[in-house]
């Protein structure tokens, strides 16, 4: 088992002026390669502080760091690591030449004189004695020192989340980091998605074939995410009780709970859509959600091919004149009804051509509930061009910001159907 801790130095997360992007980021590639994390850390920018906190984490086979690299004098992680693995700072004089490079093509931006500059450029390019530098992807190369005296193998990147991206591969493939994987296997993983289940219902069907399976050979994290439930589950290859484990907890999901399960690769609901809507053509009526579906379905590059369009149509006067929905469905049923989401999807469905229309309209609230139509009752209409539809108008728990960012997520999911 190989363990890893990461450190994010920076000030400005410890003030709460930047969330940290590296930690889960990094975690969540260490966990695919096999390596298992055991700590995120923040910390500030003091040499002190950041000294400390490599040290608090030297049980672990790697320490992960981001940030401070950079050619100001407030950038001191190369510094704080060399003197913690006892590694003299040296000239790396290939990353004096990259780095000048890259120096010289910002340097009319930077507005600094050529002392500055070089004086940057020699700082950027000190690498810890045997380690390794890495190809920066701004101006800090990263480093990659083997470990030593106690000290585990640390792997220094920038904190720039777009840098720290862009070198990871260059540091996974570091002679310091593959020496270490050498002793580690990817982990086995599935990964559940589930949609209407309640996170206590899934504990309980743990439990329950906790009773008769030995369950800690395996790692199981549950997560509500986007209103819908996660269950990862992580085992090692050849460890024949994990996938007893792993196979007694498939099972007992799909007895109970199947008809819920919508993914078992960690495709996300929009992935499954873009990939179900291929040859088809879609458009949104949406009232209560003010557009926020057409928004979520064109997210990903390529929506085009599917995505005809959508009408937010927020008044009655916009439902009647955008979507033609009947006055007398107005004046009956209200633009809150059954009737009225299924003229919108037929509205929508006339107006743009398309194979599937979907129609949403509610009551957000906080005001605007009554006896029968309370905040949260959301109606959805699914229709298809040659005329199976699917209806639903469930009342939905949350506060306003809750209700809308839901009905878009159970309106992805009726038209996944
Ligand atoms: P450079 O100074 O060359 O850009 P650096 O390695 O010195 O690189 P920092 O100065 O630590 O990086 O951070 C630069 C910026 O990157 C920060 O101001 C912040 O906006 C962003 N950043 C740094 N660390 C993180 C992090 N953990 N999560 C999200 N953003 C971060
Ligand atoms: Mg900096």
């Amino acid at each position: 088992r190989i363990t890893a801790g990461i450190v994010a130095t920076g000030s400005e997360l410890l003030a709460g002026r930047v969330r940290d992007a590296n930690g889960p980021w990094i975690a969540e590639r260490l966990g695919r390669l096999g390596v298992d994390v055991v700590e995120i850390v923040l910390v500030g920018d003091r040499p002190e502080e950041m000294d400390a906190a490599l040290r608090s984490l030297s049980g672990v086979d790697l320490i992960v760091t981001s940030g401070g690299l950079g050619p100001t004098a407030d950038d001191l992680t190369a510094a704080v690591v060399a003197d913690l693995t006892g590694r003299p700072l040296e000239l790396d004089e290939h990353m004096e030449k990259v780095v000048g490079d890259i120096i010289s093509r910002f340097a009319d931006r930077l507005r600094w004189d050529a002392d500055a500059l070089a004086e940057a450029n020699r700082k950027q390019a000190m690498v810890p004695r045997g380690a390794t530098a890495i190809r920066p992807a701004g101006t800090a190369p990263g480093l990659a020192v083997p470990p030593g005296d106690g000290v585990p193998t640390v792997l220094v990147l920038p904190g720039p989340p777009r840098e720290v991206h862009a070198m990871w591969d260059d540091a996974v493939a570091s002679a310091p980091v593959q020496a270490l994987l050498e002793r580690t296997e990817p982990f086995l993983e599935t990964h559940l998605r589930l949609f209407g289940v309640p996170e206590s219902e899934i504990a309980a069907t743990l439990r329950a074939v906790g009773e008769h399976t030995d369950l800690a050979p395996l790692e199981i994290v549950t997560c509500l995410r986007d209103f819908s439930l996660e269950v990862d589950l992580r085992r090692r290859p050849g460890d024949e009780a994990a996938e007893t484990a792993h196979d007694a907890v498939v099972a007992e999901i799909d007895a109970r709970h199947g008809a819920a399960v919508f993914s078992r690769t960690g495709q996300t609901i929009d992935e499954l859509l873009f990939d179900l809507l291929s040859g088809h053509t879609i458009a949104t009526a949406e009232s209560c959600t003010g557009g926020l579906l057409a928004g979520r379905l064109t997210e990903p590059a390529g929506a085009s091919a599917h995505v005809q369009g959508g009408i937010v149509s927020y008044s009655n006067e916009a439902k009647a004149n955008l979507l033609g929905v009947p006055q007398d469905v107005l004046d009956t049923h209200g633009a809150v009804s059954v009737p009225a989401v299924q003229a919108m999807a037929q509205g929508a469905i006339d107006r743009f051509g398309v194979d599937v229309a979907v129609a949403i309209s509610g009551i957000a609230g906080p005001g605007g509930g009554t006896e029968q139509k309370p905040v949260g009752y959301v109606c959805f209409c699914v229709r298809t061009a040659d005329g199976t539809e699917i209806v639903r108008d469930p009342v939905l728990p949350g506060e306003r910001g809750d209700v809308r960012e839901r009905s878009v997520v159970l309106a992805m999911h009726l038209v996944r159907r």
